[in-house]
């Protein structure tokens, strides 16, 4: 499945702010919110409408609806909290699940430490949110965990990925549809990507 990449001049604009060391993690965190909104408008192109009679002060008309009771966002702990204020303003009543994952030192495999699924989750449309689509390990292994649960349609939102994330999640889920904002160069030696924003996390909660 090909990525979709936001190709949109205000993206670009927003994502130059993201990336300039001087942002205010005040600034920096509305801007991942409001990212991850375009994000979640775009991947619910194809959300299922149900008719509805709506009545306006005029006349009666054909409306729309849809289920919000189909979806469920999932951040990946903690950079991905960045992201969920974002997404639930365009679909407030989505529930809410959590994957905390961390990398082994020695091994750096991603070790699940935290997962908690809204109920029904395998009966939902998942979107998984994680600003920084790096190496792909843990949105690999949290895909991993949300199949293992059952859930059986998952999109992945991330703010920047590098191409070889793209590729480690096609590879290893190529049934997983990727939403990217912005998609950069490389990974550095260190796992982060270049030229990126440094560390969501860090920015996000201003930690460092
Ligand atoms: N995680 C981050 O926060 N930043 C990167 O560049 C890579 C992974």
């Amino acid at each position: 499945m090909k990525e979709i990449i936001l190709d949109h001049p205000m993206v670009k604009h927003k994502i130059s702010i993201l990336r300039n060391e001087k942002t205010s993690t005040k600034e920096f965190r509305e801007l991942v919110a409001e990212i991850a909104s375009l994000l979640c408008y775009e991947a619910l192109k194809d959300a299922k409408l149900k008719k509805i009679k709506v009545k306006t002060p005029m006349a009666e008309t054909t409306g729309y609806q849809v289920d919000e009771n189909d979806y469920a966002f999932v951040p990946i702990l903690r950079a991905g909290m960045g992201m969920v204020d974002g997404v639930l303003e365009v679909m407030p009543n989505a529930k809410i699940g959590h994957i905390g994952l961390y990398r082994n030192e020695e091994t750096l495999e991603p070790v699940k430490y935290y997962c908690k699924l809204p109920k029904n989750a395998n009966k939902k449309e998942v979107f998984l949110l994680d600003p920084m689509l790096a190496t792909g390990g843990s949105g690999s292994a949290a895909i991993e965990m949300l199949k293992k649960d059952g859930v059986k349609k998952i999109k992945f939102l991330c703010v920047i990925a590098a191409p070889c994330g793209i590729e480690r999640i096609k590879k290893d889920h190529p049934d997983v549809q990727i939403y990217c904002a912005q998609l950069d160069e490389k990974l550095n030696d260190i796992g982060y990507i270049v030229p990126g924003l440094g560390d969501a996390g860090d920015r996000i909660y201003g930690t460092k």
